[in-house]
């Protein structure tokens, strides 16, 4: 098959691209930036999808955790507009697809399950309107949807995950530095619950959505035992043979990040990968301590 990748040149593409390419696919990527196999997104919507696409995959998104970027009106509209529009964009081109692909797999995230200490959210729990993550994640997934004349045809699976833990991006290559050197530790108190699945699983689950047709809807693209913030400061600084016990207060990442940002790493919610384990779906690494020996030895 043929899958076209938005945002393929990312974290989560990278490693997607690999397994796909390692199992035989032929890549197609829809990037900002010319390059073999790739075309842009005003060519996707000037010419549609390349001929003989099986499958379809948005991972596109202005990166939300760029320190360097100020949280402002124009760089969350960038934040907004790179995560619906695309996704809006590469279902227009399925929609007028003559040949239609079997499967569009989007992804979403976490932050459109209120954060709560208690509360376990399932695949089939309410999602909320309550902040911006949770909105953006409704219109993300909004825009995912297809015409009803396409949906015979073709499949949507929407994603929402965890914060993805490998070396080459994400969570793990802003923290390696600090927890190599010992400096790590929890956000807070660190009781917060911090929804995780590492990129190997991740670009399986994408894999496995796109080659098994009776997956359909929304997976929860989490681990399946859930941890807080320290359990996973602790897992990491014992992977690396480092303490890891001081904390960084909460209202450091607010100053720096703006409190409306901040949430994502000061709060949590426990999300349980429900639908995803009823599908059948194998995790490579289901808990927090194997993950991070993994991630360390990588
Ligand atoms: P990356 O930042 O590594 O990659 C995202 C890709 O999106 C980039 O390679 C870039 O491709 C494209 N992109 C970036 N900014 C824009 C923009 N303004 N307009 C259009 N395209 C843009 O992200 P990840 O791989 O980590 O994440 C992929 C998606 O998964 C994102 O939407 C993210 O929100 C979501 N996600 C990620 C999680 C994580 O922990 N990493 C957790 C939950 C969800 P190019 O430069 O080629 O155009």
């Amino acid at each position: 098959g043929n899958v076209l990748i938005g945002g393929g040149t990312g974290f989560i593409g990278s490693a997607l691209r690999n397994l796909l390419r390692f199992k035989g696919y032929g890549i197609t990527v829809v990037s900002r930036m010319p390059g073999p196999s790739r075309i842009s997104w005003n060519e996707l919507i000037v010419n549609g999808l390349p001929k003989d696409t099986t499958a379809v995959v948005n991972l596109a998104g202005q990166n939300v955790m760029d320190f360097t970027r100020r949280w402002t009106a124009g760089f969350k509209q960038n934040v907004y507009n790179s995560r619906v529009y695309t996704t809006s964009t590469l279902a227009k081109a399925i929609n007028d697809a003559s040949v239609k692909p079997s499967v569009f797999v989007t992804i979403s995230g976490v932050g459109a399950y209120k954060p709560d200490p208690k509360k376990e959210y399932t695949e089939e729990s309410p999602c909320g309107d309550f902040d911006f993550f949770s909105k953006l994640c409704k219109d993300w997934e909004s825009a995912a949807k297809l015409s009803l004349e396409s949906k015979e045809k073709c499949r949507l699976v929407t994603i929402r995950s965890g914060v993805v833990l490998g070396r080459e991006g994400g969570m793990i290559k802003q923290l390696y530095l600090p927890f190599y050197l010992g400096l790590g530790g929890p956000i807070g108190m660190g009781e917060q619950f911090m929804p995780w699945i590492h990129i190997d699983d991740l670009a399986s689950l994408i894999v496995y959505a796109i080659e098994n047709p009776k997956v359909e809807g929304v997976l929860n693209g989490v681990a399946p035992t859930p941890c807080t913030n320290k359990e996973f400061s602790l897992a990491f600084g014992k992977a690396l043979h480092r303490p890891a016990f001081i904390p960084v207060p909460s209202f450091v990442f607010d100053i720096l990040l703006n409190k409306e940002r901040a949430v994502m790493v000061t709060e949590g919610q426990i999300v349980i990968p429900k639908k995803t384990l009823s599908t059948g779906f194998k995790y490579k690494y289901p808990n927090i301590d194997t993950a991070c020996k993994a991630l360390v030895a990588a």
